[in-house]
């Protein structure tokens, strides 16, 4: 009796369980799907992104965070936010460290006099008046410059000489970021007189260096720091084998100069049914000074204005809110993610799903989504409307957010990861050749029409994706 009782009970128990799962599971009504998938093909002959990232590097040109065009770059964003119809469009503030480039020399000294190009990095010192001319040391990665001996580098250049290779997903750029981010640090704990890095990009026969951040933190720890040319790094690498000592000098005028208030800029379309629930979508604003920054993230601004636009002009507002994010200083360490979540952390049950793109133009090739069990099938529901635009969906690996917003999901925030083509996105990167005519406006389409496909279903969506404080905490996503 017993027993029967206690089977008849949990049977009873998993139909009950059964039911609650069935009416607890986040799915996407059939009609939004129909909605989405004529969203999707509208959108890959659509020019809105393109006319966008065309303005913004034109009109504004290099918008390096605290520059002269940081201002003007914000001006564009709420301008253009209202001329494309955004029902809403705001800002909110940003402050950090205000860091300059003035201007930058280098050359061998001996054993063999010549020039050197090189770019200074974000955060660098600059070198006392007149230059600072010292040994070169090198290393060829930065385990290396880790275990050396501090007083084999006192004093001296630290040189880091480590390669990257073209991959599709970038993956190489963990050693070049890594360097160029860690090694002034290490070098300067250790002494250094200055930093130098083979730059961290895929250009081998390129003569233009990468620029990128550093790691320093504090003014007071900074040393000077630089990035050579891939054919520069080459030409100090041979001219050290000839076993002959190497010394170099550097005239580099940067640095820090107080702090700067800048700001996120915001638009949205408003959601008709549940206007507080948002899906956030976006790129940066900024972009290193040498380039204009067209891929880097010219074309993640215009990709997500673009998804908003054309579900703005649909004949109904969507369900719930689209929030468009043109993010401040990405480039120096996600202040303006980092301040985004800050402010919103609290709220992060109300973002249904977000993602930026922040990776350059080509086509989104690869989905991955953290979000709840519940919201899995709503999420392959998503993956069917983008696979036939050239998107494989990854269900083992976990959505990150992108740059900025993967400060949000380090809040709880469901997120995606949608993956462009990156092969080529590092022979341009951080330079000067980041410039509009790296994007093919096909390729941008695409992008525009998976931000907004995508971003429709999510706000459509009968249930959430299980964003709440804290969820996601373990999923493996870098924040
Ligand atoms: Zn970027």
């Amino acid at each position: 009796m017993r027993r029967l009782s206690l089977t008849l009970l949990s049977a009873s128990l998993m139909l009950a369980i059964g039911t609650a799962n069935a009416a607890t599971q986040t799915t996407i009504p059939a009609a939004a799907v129909k909605t989405a998938e004529q969203l999707r093909d509208k959108a890959m002959n659509d020019n809105t992104a393109y006319e966008i990232v065309t303005s913004l590097t034109t009109e504004v040109g290099p918008r390096l965070a605290g520059g002269p065009a940081d201002v003007r770059g914000r001006e564009w964003a709420i301008a253009k936010f209202k001329a494309l119809g955004f029902d809403k469009v705001y800002t909110e503030q940003v402050t950090y460290p205000l860091w300059e480039r003035r201007s930058e020399h280098a050359e061998i000294v001996a054993p063999f006099p010549q020039p050197l190009d090189l770019i200074a990095l974000g955060y660098s010192a600059g070198t006392p008046k007149g230059g600072l001319t010292a040994e070169v040391v090198r290393f060829d990665s930065l385990d290396a410059l880790k275990k050396a001996a501090p007083a084999s580098v006192k004093g001296k250049i630290v040189y880091v000489d480590a390669h990257m290779e073209r991959h599709k997903d970038g993956h190489d750029y963990a050693i070049g970021s890594g360097v160029r981010v860690g090694g002034p640090v290490i070098a300067a704990k250790m002494g250094a007189a200055a930093f130098l890095l083979r730059s961290a990009g895929t250009d081998a026969n390129s003569r233009t260096p990468h620029t990128g951040v550093t790691g320093f933190e504090n003014p007071k720890d900074a040393i000077p720091a630089a990035a050579l040319s891939n054919p520069d790094a080459d030409q100090l690498t041979r001219i050290l084998g000839y076993g002959k000592p190497v010394s170099v000098k550097l005239d580099l005028d940067c640095g820090f100069n107080g702090t700067y208030t800048g700001a996120n800029v915001i638009g949205e379309v408003t959601g008709k049914k549940h206007p507080e629930q948002v899906v956030a979508i976006g790129g940066h604003l900024d972009s290193w000074d040498p380039g204009t920054g067209a891929i880097d993230d010219g074309a993640g601004v215009a990709i997500a204005m673009a998804a908003g636009k054309l579900i703005h002009d649909m004949p109904q507002r969507p369900d719930r809110t689209i929030r468009v994010i043109a993010f401040a200083n990405e480039e120096m360490g996600l202040w303006g993610g980092r301040a985004y979540a800050d402010k919103h952390a609290a709220e992060v049950a109300k973002f249904q799903l977000g993602t930026e793109s922040d990776f350059g133009a080509r086509k989104v090739w690869l989905m991955s989504a953290s979000v709840k069990p519940e919201a899995r099938g709503a999420i392959e529901q998503i993956a069917k409307v983008l696979a036939p635009i050239g998107v494989d969906y990854d269900a083992t690996k976990p959505g990150g957010g992108g740059s900025d917003l993967s400060q949000m999901h380090g809040k709880g925030m469901a997120a995606l990861t949608l993956v462009q083509d990156g092969t080529d996105y590092f022979d341009y990167h951080h330079t000067a050749n980041d410039t509009l005519d790296k994007i093919d406006p096909k390729e941008l389409a695409q992008n525009a029409a998976v931000y907004a496909a995508f971003s429709y279903m999510a706000a459509q969506a009968d249930g959430d994706f299980g964003s709440k404080p804290g969820a996601f905490k373990n999923d493996g996503a870098e924040e």
